[in-house]
């Protein structure tokens, strides 16, 4: 029997991940049920989705769209509180009526409701990997001080969590192997990458998913966030964080033991595999994912990552070793490089410069509260804003 049923608070519900959360949770209506779905500003992608799952809370955090949330909830006749704001994503993520709390906001918008589940002691199912990056310390500390249960849904932090330990520990593990598909420009040198299109960046070979992530995953800064929130999640140094190219997409991390074992995780190229993992856990439930067809597959290929065609990787692991708020600088400057590259206002190639030169000219500095970090987080973004005029245009 699947146990009391859990109430689920999904904050950015009408993404990628947000549908990808509701077909697992709507295969299984005797666990779960919905306690709170949230939006950006996409009123009638969120009521569409108040109609099927029945929340009692929707929040807008655009408060210009609280107006239209709530005209839309009257028309359908639902019962379902409409809230909008940042205070409002804190709230439901802290309301003791939801026990699960899904993190999948989408850029550093997302921080203060994670820390606020954390905080609250949730089921805290995380695929905002900006906020690790961003807070990473100061969420680990609010997760143990919240007694909170944090089941990472990254497909490569899923994937190294299910082959840690059992218990919690790290005894004989030598290196984390994270697997990085390459995205769309794989094989491709740096001068071939000149006038590449937003929509050539999004065109991932193996997953669907926001644009963010998949610009992302086109200059591998996608990468040098994951192996930051790999630091922070499981704790092991930079220097034991290695990524290894595997274009298909099915190994999706692994952990190399000192005996030479090495555990890897695999499946469909999915993102359901791992949201049931965390819905779930520890049981196991279908997620609607096709079983692996291995014979099919036929191979698996790996290569090392190009760092000087993507230097954004390098980037990443150097704003590490910096420490303190340097991934804050890091992180600020690639979203805005990469919402510049969207709009059409900065090449491909630029989106690392950029990043360079925020590094370069951005100490970072400590990274104790919230407050300093998003603090830092601003002046890096205005940094950013101003070097952007000098940057290579599309
Ligand atoms: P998406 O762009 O498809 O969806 C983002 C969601 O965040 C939407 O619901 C949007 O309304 C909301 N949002 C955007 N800006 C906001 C703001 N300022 N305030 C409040 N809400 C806001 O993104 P996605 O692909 O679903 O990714 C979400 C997160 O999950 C990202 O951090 C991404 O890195 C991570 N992730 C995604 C995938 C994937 O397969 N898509 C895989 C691993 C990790
Ligand atoms: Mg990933």
């Amino acid at each position: 029997m699947a146990g009391p049923l859990k109430t689920i608070a999904l904050l950015g519900a009408t993404g990628s991940i947000g549908g990808s959360t509701l077909d697992v949770v709507a295969r299984h209506p005797d666990r779960f049920r919905v306690g709170a779905l949230s939006a950006n500003g996409r009123v009638d992608e969120l009521l569409r989705l108040c109609a099927r799952f029945r929340p009692d809370a929707a929040v807008v955090a655009d408060e210009s769209a609280w107006p239209a949330l709530c005209d839309g909830l009257a028309a359908l006749g639902l019962p379902t509180r409409a809230l909008a704001g940042a205070a409002a994503l804190d709230e439901v993520a802290a309301d003791p009526a939801n026990d699960t709390v899904v993190a999948a906001i989408v850029g550093a918008a997302g921080v203060a409701s994670t820390l606020a589940a954390a905080r609250a002691g949730k089921r805290l199912l995380l695929a905002n990997k900006e906020s690790v990056v961003l807070a990473g310390d100061l969420l680990l500390q609010a997760a143990r001080e919240g007694g909170a249960t944090i089941l990472p849904v990254d497909s490569e932090h899923n994937a190294i969590y299910q082959c840690l330990p059992a218990d919690g520990g790290r005894q004989g593990v030598r290196r984390l192997l994270l697997t990085a598909s390459g995205g769309p420009f794989r094989g491709r040198r740096r001068a071939e990458l000149e006038g590449v299109t937003p929509d050539q960046a999004c065109a991932h070979p193996n997953w669907s998913m926001g644009r963010k992530i998949s610009v992302d995953s086109a200059t591998l800064m996608n990468k040098g966030l994951e192996v930051i929130e790999a630091r922070h999640l499981f704790g092991l140094p930079a220097s034991r964080i290695e990524v290894v190219v595997h274009p298909q997409s099915v190994i999706h991390s692994l952990v190399d033991y000192v005996d030479g074992s090495v555990l890897a995780q695999l499946g469909n190229p999915d993102m359901r595999t791992a949201l049931a993992y965390g819905l779930a856990w520890p049981e196991r439930i279908d997620s609607g994912v096709a079983p692996l067809d291995l014979a099919a597959l036929a191979r698996f290929d790996f290569e090392k990552p190009d760092l000087a065609a993507f230097p954004c990787l390098g980037l990443a692991y150097r704003a590490l070793e910096a420490g303190g708020a340097a991934p804050a600088v890091l992180n600020a400057a690639n979203e805005v490089a990469v919402s510049a590259f969207l709009q059409g206002k900065l090449g491909f190639l630029g989106i690392p410069d950029l990043i360079q030169a925020c590094l370069d000219a951005h100490p970072g500095g400590p990274a104790d509260s919230l407050e300093q970090l998003l603090e830092t987080d601003a002046e890096a973004r205005r940094l950013a804003g101003d070097l952007i005029a000098r940057m290579r245009r599309p």
